[in-house]
């Protein structure tokens, strides 16, 4: 029996959502995250139903001394939506996404997923660039940037966020758009769960109902030239052309590359298709006319399945130098690793005013990071060591010393924080931190402290 045991009937007679405590049969799922690496037992886990229940769980944490989780999709592979013997606000009731047609626009709950959103999105054969595995959470991917299927079309999905509303630890609700708060929406335009729970983001929204796109993969000795033909093609390529990668390596250790196009041109048919098919070694062809919806559901993630450790940097540049040293790295565990994922970042990210965002990578050419995933617990150590000594390999082409804020482990040091967004941002920040959540009780994310706090606190 929890020392809570009392207290959470109190909070349950309090919330209009539900209470799950550690005695609730439906505990262990409700705790799990996307990465099984992360086997953590909270106090309670207060499922919202709305921005008054998450305030009301903001001063249940107060007053019973608990360290706060914020849980949307459960996909940031820290772990960061859990912690143990604390409370977690988790948002997952909180997914209705309402689409206004005629404006443009789509407003949506806390806890939606992308497939909650481009579902109601699509039926008005609108979109807005999100991320491309549809279990992962709209506000948790938007606070970080969000990189996805139409990066190159329209830009980082923080790009086409237009407002929020947000609970502060003090239980305040508060609007971000330009005309209110215009200095809080910046820095959620990028800098992650720091300042208040997002209970709804509004998007704009943009016409498109189908793409060209889906998976080539490429095997035997070609795979060094299709490595180097998809970042000639990525770096090169029009707007209408989003592209990534992920190298990988089967059980013999032959490398393998999938390259994962999605296509907005308008004759279906563009040159760089076609050259990313010439390449010698492609030895399976996906890409096909298909909806929008479709495409996002082309890559898929197990969720809680498989342990996680992701490291990786933005780079300048991928000179041949570094992918040669990449297909190195993919076989140097001696088992398949997992991957490394690269996703190209030219066309809309450029042209958006950079000082209406935090997010500080949009200048950068690629995204390179060693996603290690394994299973067996034992190996845990192998596994990391291979993630770490992978971004150690990509790290002299980094662009800024930052990481993505999206797929940072816990284990990094405040200076990669501060680099993901330069030290005159990340002061900002610091002074936005101050201003709407003075105490810290955010601190379970890519932390920035209030100006003044200690950086060695815990
Ligand atoms: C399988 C997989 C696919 C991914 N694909 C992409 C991709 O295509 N593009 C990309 O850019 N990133 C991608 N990511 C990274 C992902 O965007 C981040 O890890 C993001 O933090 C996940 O958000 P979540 O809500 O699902 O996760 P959670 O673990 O629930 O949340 C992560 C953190 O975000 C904050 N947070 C979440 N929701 C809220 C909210 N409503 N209010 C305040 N804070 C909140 C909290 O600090 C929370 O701890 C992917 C990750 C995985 C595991």
């Amino acid at each position: 029996m929890s020392a809570l045991d009392g207290s959470l009937d109190e909070l349950r007679r309090s919330l209009a959502g539900a209470v799950v405590g550690p005695a609730d049969a439906e505990y262990d799922a409700a705790r799990r995250c996307f990465n099984a690496l992360v086997d953590r037992r909270p106090a309670v886990i207060a499922r919202c139903a709305d921005a008054g229940d998450v305030a009301t769980a903001f001063d249940f944490a107060r007053a019973h001394g608990l360290d706060v989780a914020v849980r949307g999709g459960g996909h940031n592979p820290a772990g960061h939506c859990v912690s143990d013997g604390g409370l977690v606000i988790d948002l997952s009731s909180m997914r209705t996404v309402a689409v206004d047609g005629e404006a443009r626009i789509a407003r949506a709950d806390g806890g939606s997923t992308w497939l909650d959103f481009d579902a109601a999105t699509q039926a008005f054969g609108l979109v807005t660039p999100g991320g491309v595995v549809g279990s992962t959470g709209v506000c948790g991917l938007t606070l970080g940037g969000g990189i996805g299927h139409l990066t190159a079309q329209y830009g980082l999905t923080c790009d086409d966020l237009v407002g929020a509303e947000i609970v502060t630890p003090d239980g305040a609700v508060i609007r971000a758009a330009q005309d209110e708060n215009a200095e809080l929406l910046w820095g959620l335009r990028g800098a992650g769960g720091n300042f208040g729970v997002v209970t709804r983001m509004e998007f704009r929204l943009h016409p498109l109902e189908r793409v060209v796109g889906g998976v080539l993969t490429y095997g035997g000795n070609q795979v060094r030239e299709a490595l180097r033909s998809f970042r000639d093609v990525a770096a090169g390529s029009p707007r209408d052309l989003s592209c990534q990668a992920v190298l990988a390596a089967d059980e013999s250790l032959a490398p393998t590359l999938i390259v994962v196009p999605c296509s907005t041109s308008s004759n279906g048919d563009s040159e760089e298709l076609r050259e990313l098919r010439s390449v010698p070694g492609l030895v399976d062809d996906g890409v096909r006319a298909r909806t929008f919806l479709d495409q996002q559901l082309v890559i898929e993630s197990a969720y809680g399945e498989n342990r996680h450790y992701w490291k990786g940097h933005f780079v300048r540049e991928l000179p041949d130098e570094l992918l040669d040293q990449l297909l190195e790295s993919i076989v140097a565990l001696g088992r398949p690793p997992g991957g490394i994922l690269i996703e190209s970042l030219h066309g809309a990210p450029k042209d958006a005013d950079a000082s209406t965002g935090v997010v500080g990578f949009r200048n950068a050419a690629f995204n390179v990071s060693a996603v290690a995933t394994w299973q067996d617990a034992d190996l845990d150590e192998q596994f990391i060591d291979w993630a770490r000594a992978t971004a150690a390999v990509i790290e002299p082409w980094s662009f800024s010393g930052g990481g993505y804020v999206n797929y940072m482990q816990a284990d990094e040091p405040i200076e990669r924080v501060r680099a993901a967004f330069g030290a005159e941002a990340f002061e900002r920040l610091q002074v936005l931190k101050q201003r709407y959540d003075p105490n810290n009780v955010l601190r379970r994310n890519q932390n920035i402290r209030p100006l003044g706090e200690s950086e060695s606190l815990p």
